[in-house]
């Protein structure tokens, strides 16, 4: 590569904002300034990141003074979720680079667009039709047949806002635009860490294995017991994603694997849960690999070194902390959240196999 096309890295001591402040926001500002920059969380609601960044902007994403001194400060934004409002994004762009790009944000924060995408691209997605409203449940069920799960089109994270739809004539509603999808019969969840830095390089983590409970991530083991053949196509869907979309930044790319090949069930773009496991299992986490390529750097040695299974604290597991402290080979991260409430997630541990 010639120096002309070489992406300007932003110098040390640069500011990275990032919109949202929850866990993954607090792990991305750790690895910024393990890398010498500052971060900037902007956040509504309570910031769990704020603990650990240089500066905290409190304000709603309607507020468009607090956006444009938040754009000020900052050499670059990212994002730690993808369901900011356009407004604020129309408003941050015009003042600084975001990355990822919004077409990926825009692709992502629509079920139907997401899996426009992803047919349109020759990847295969679950069989799918928007459902406008309650009365038009009937058809989408002929049409996509049973078992399916009815999903919103917006804002869903963690199995919310989703039913099963086990018999015909089933009319539980949403409450909200949705689709319909048909449902898969896979034998195992996998998910691809990828990263794409802002000079087109790819590197992906070793795909890994999860498991739900109650819809939401349990665990994440690697490596995840498929065989090779089907991580390396994991691996190049991801690529193809990425590339599709000329991204910067780190995704997840959720895959159902069934025997007629892998199915995408959907993309984050950003850094994901299922890719908490890099910590203990690379030199380079997901969390590094977005900062890097957010910040123009190149992208790290994301190879994997250790077996490492990753399980979720969720609610009154954080009673299990004193007895992990104890344990062998665990790496204990926990959030700074306040009270644990059902479902709600408190860290995480990674124990090295
Ligand atoms: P998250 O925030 O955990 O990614 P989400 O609310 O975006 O969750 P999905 O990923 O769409 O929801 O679904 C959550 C889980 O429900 C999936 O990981 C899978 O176990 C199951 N699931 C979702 N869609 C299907 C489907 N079409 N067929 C079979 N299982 C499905
Ligand atoms: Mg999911």
């Amino acid at each position: 590569m010639t120096d002309a096309t070489k992406p300007a890295a932003l110098p040390a001591g640069a500011t990275i904002g990032i919109l949202g402040g929850g866990q993954l926001g607090r792990m991305l500002s750790v690895a910024a300034s393990r890398l010498g920059f500052r971060s900037h969380i902007y956040e509504p609601g309570a910031a769990p990141a704020g603990d650990v960044a240089h500066q905290v902007t409190n304000a709603p994403y309607e507020d468009e003074a607090a956006l444009r001194a938040f754009a000020a400060s900052v050499d670059v934004v990212t994002y730690e979720f993808e369901n900011v409002p356009t407004s604020a994004l129309d408003l941050l762009e015009s003042l600084r680079p975001i990355h990822p790009n919004r077409r990926a944000l825009a692709v992502s924060q629509d079920r139907i667009t997401e899996k426009d995408f992803l047919s349109g691209i020759g990847l295969t997605t679950a069989p799918y039709v928007a459902v406008d409203d309650a009365s038009g449940l009937a058809d989408a069920v002929a049409a996509v047949g049973v078992p399916s799960i009815l999903k919103t089109r917006r804002m869903g994270y963690d199995g919310k806002g989703q039913i099963r739809i086990n018999d015909a004539g089933q009319s539980d509603w949403t409450d909200a635009p949705s689709v319909l999808e048909g449902f898969v019969d896979f034998s195992a969840e996998i998910s691809v860490i990828v990263a794409r830095g802002q000079d087109g390089q790819v590197s992906a983590f070793d795909p890994g294995l999860n498991v739900h409970r109650e819809g939401i991530l349990r665990t994440t083991t690697v490596p995840s017991g498929q065989p090779s053949s089907v991580l390396t196509d994991a691996v190049l869907i991801a690529a193809r994603i990425v590339n599709a979309l000329d991204y910067v930044g780190v995704m997840g790319v959720e895959l159902f694997v069934t025997p007629k090949g892998l199915v995408v069930n959907e993309i984050a773009p950003r850094v994901h849960n299922s890719g908490h496991w890099t910590q203990a299992g690379c030199a380079v986490d997901q969390f590094e690999q977005h900062i890097r390529a957010v910040a123009g750097l190149p992208l790290g040695d994301g190879g994997r070194y250790a077996d490492v299974e990753m399980t979720n604290l969720i609610g009154d597991d954080i009673d299990r902390v004193p007895a992990l402290l104890a344990q062998p080979k665990t790496q204990i991260h926990l959030y700074g959240k306040g009270a644990p409430r059902p479902g709600r997630k408190m860290g995480h541990v990674n124990k090295v196999l």
